[in-house]
């Protein structure tokens, strides 16, 4: 598929979920979070028939995401149905590692070979904080978990914060001795994060540059590194990337389309427009219609989004996928 900008479109973000077992300062509100009803969300067998269109037209990278996707019962088996279908080259996870102590081992064995976990922190009280109220030595648990099971690329997502920014060179200092790619993330001023964003953002920049004060940085290629730059710490196993969204944005090279929980098709993060295939699929929508609807997904994305002048503040991250 192609959109208006001539870009390939060829990468779909799933979330399976909007519950969460962490409520990220930037991510969540502390309280009141609706749940949705068990209806309110695409089946199972409602998001494979959806992938297989998706697939028949050209995905070809599929990303489960959430909320926090190992919540939702079932997901191991879904995964494993995802890995399998056809035409699909890659199925990838993002978790916030919580319950990965115990599923790293059966979600690899289920086909996924790549991993994200994110973890902002290798500080328990400030994990606990920034969580409110998570347990570091569950995810790196978790962590360890992953490498063992063998997920190739394994990479951590870190969102950049005036918090943890003395922290950058901990986590690249654990990519010398370990095979674990960290990304540094710019914090997004979408939903929570857009109160969150005034007083803690970070630049990339300022993060590399602090990196170079430190270490000798030399340009690495990761595996399905999309949008991130990356450089590899002289003679480190792992490597470092950071992905600029807000500083240096990469829409030109924006290749996806994003499905939320409840099953509202977006064509951009920060975009307010979105087709709904769950009403499509209720109300008896053909294979040919649902193609329909992603044509006009892909049709609308935008040529770059617009989160700097406030497009996208209405939206949570949680429900968008990340
Ligand atoms: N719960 C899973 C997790 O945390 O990995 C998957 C969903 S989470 C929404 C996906 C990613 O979005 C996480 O890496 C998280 O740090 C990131 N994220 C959430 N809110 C963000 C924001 N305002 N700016 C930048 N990244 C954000
Ligand atoms: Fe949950 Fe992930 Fe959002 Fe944190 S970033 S609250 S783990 S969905």
């Amino acid at each position: 598929m192609r959109d208006s900008f001539g870009r390939t479109i060829d990468y779909l973000r799933v979330s399976v979920t909007d519950n969460c077992n962490l409520r990220c300062v930037y991510c969540m509100p502390a309280t009141g979070v609706e749940r949705r009803t068990h209806d309110e969300i695409l089946r199972f067998e409602e998001l494979e028939r959806i992938l297989r269109v998706a697939v028949d037209l050209g995905i070809r990278r599929i990303r489960v995401t959430g909320g926090e996707p190992l919540v939702r019962r079932g997901i191991v088996d879904f995964l494993a149905r995802v890995a399998h279908l056809p035409g699909t080259e890659e199925v990838t996870l993002t978790t916030n590692g919580v319950l990965l102590d115990e599923l790293a081992e059966p979600i690899r064995a289920a086909g996924v070979r790549r991993l994200n976990v994110s973890l902002d922190t290798l500080r328990p009280e400030r994990f606990r904080e920034l969580t409110r109220g998570g347990s570091l030595g569950r995810v790196l648990r978790g962590v360890a978990a992953a490498e063992a099971a063998g997920f190739d690329p394994l990479k951590l997502n870190v969102v950049l914060l005036r918090e943890n920014l003395e922290e950058v060179e901990h986590f690249a200092a654990l990519t010398r001795e370990r095979a674990l790619h960290v990304r540094f993330i710019e914090l997004m001023p979408l939903g929570e994060g857009s109160c969150y964003a005034g007083g803690h953002f970070v630049p990339a920049t300022e993060a590399r540059r602090r990196l170079e004060e430190r270490f000798e940085l030399e340009p690495a290629l990761v595996q399905g590194s999309g949008p991130a730059v990356s450089w590899r710490v002289r003679g480190g196993r792992g490597t470092v990337g950071f992905i600029a969204a807000l500083t240096e944005h990469f829409c030109d090279r924006c290749n996806r389309l994003r499905l939320s929980a409840d099953g509202r098709l977006s064509p951009c993060l920060a975009s307010d427009q979105a087709v709904s295939l769950r009403d499509a699929l209720r109300g008896g929508a053909t294979d040919r219609e649902l193609v329909r609807l992603l044509h006009l997904a892909v049709r609308a994305k935008p040529q770059e989004h617009r989160m700097e002048s406030g497009q996208g503040k209405g939206r949570r991250m949680s429900q968008l996928g990340g």
